[in-house]
């Protein structure tokens, strides 16, 4: 196939299994985000985001779009921007990987920084007072957003369930990390649906609200909340798993060593989860789970030098 715009390449990503020693002979299979064009799952949302604001005819052809963002959305959003030739401005807390604010600045758009210790909240607050001064913007708010989920029921999903039917593959359980919560919610509405009895467990970092406890500051980069997602009203987890930044990263190091896999910290948080989970269940059941992008946008921030550094 000849392809005629990178948003034709968003999108049925690699399903693999991976080789890892789980207890109870589970496996876990992995579904490969990094495999998008923009490097990460959230090119799926960017261009999911843009097509639902277009069909409701909020976009003109002078539209400015305006979202807060840890990085990865704002890439997707800087690509589906730039094919319908619109301004994009990115409101990014400081302390997110120069990696990701480089890409989404080489696609065109503009960052705007707010400060790390405001968080995500922060960045909310900003995009939504810099949405009153602009003339014709666009908040696509992927926190408040339900396009966001369904930007995952509509894809990432089906091709899950594509997969598993095909390979006649039962499936126990889905593990995904949650930041707005969108990836989580939208997956598991689908596959609880084609997989009665599936256990659908969220992954968040230490220092993320979800188990209880404060928030503070954590070295996983994507995932973790401030706030309850609102996605989670209607899909409820089954079971929160908190996982630490030493856990996350140790699995990053193994993916690399073991599985030649270069991934995230999301996605080493994801694998840390999947482990715990695969203890709770029957012999020779089956995960899957999300790695969301690519150990290679936190170069810079020494992924692979975690243990030496704490
Ligand atoms: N992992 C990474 C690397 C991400 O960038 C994100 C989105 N911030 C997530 C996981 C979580 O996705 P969601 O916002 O859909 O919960």
């Amino acid at each position: 196939m000849i392809y005629q715009d990178v948003s034709q390449l968003i999108g049925q990503t690699p399903l693999m299994k991976l080789a890892v020693e789980t207890p109870n002979h589970v496996s876990i299979y992995a579904k490969l985000e990094m495999f998008n064009p923009g490097g990460s799952i959230k090119d799926r949302l960017g261009e999911y985001l843009m097509d639902d604001a277009q069909k409701k005819g909020l976009l003109t052809a002078e539209t400015t779009i305006i979202e807060p963002t840890a990085g990865n959305t704002g890439i997707g959003l800087a690509l589906a921007a730039q094919k319908r030739g619109l301004k994009t401005i990115l409101v990014v807390p400081e302390k997110f990987s120069q990696e990701k604010q480089i890409l989404m600045r080489a696609l065109g758009a503009k960052i705007v920084h707010t400060p790390s210790g405001s968080g995500i909240k922060g960045a909310i607050a900003k995009a939504k007072k810099l949405a009153t001064q602009i003339p014709d913007s666009y908040l696509p708010l992927q926190f408040e957003n339900l396009a966001n989920p369904a930007a995952y029921a509509t894809s990432l999903a089906p091709e899950i369930v594509t997969e598993f039917t095909k390979n006649k593959l039962s499936l126990a359980a889905f593990v995904a990390g949650a930041g707005s919560g969108g990836t989580f919610a939208g997956i598991t509405q689908v596959l609880k649906q084609k997989f009665p009895g599936l256990t659908a467990a969220v992954v968040e970092p230490e220092g993320s609200i979800l188990n209880g406890g404060a928030s503070h500051s954590h070295l996983t980069e994507g995932i973790g909340v401030e706030f309850i997602p609102l996605f989670f009203a209607k899909t409820k987890p089954d079971v929160i798993y908190t996982i630490s930044d030493r856990e996350a990263f140790e699995q990053v190091k193994q993916l690399a060593l073991t599985n030649g896999l270069f991934v995230g910290s999301s996605s080493g948080a994801a694998l840390a989860a999947s482990l715990k989970l695969a203890k709770e269940l029957p012999q020779n059941s089956n995960i899957v789970t999300i790695f969301p992008d690519s150990s290679e946008r936190y170069l810079s921030k020494h992924i692979y030098r975690f243990e030496e550094e704490i």
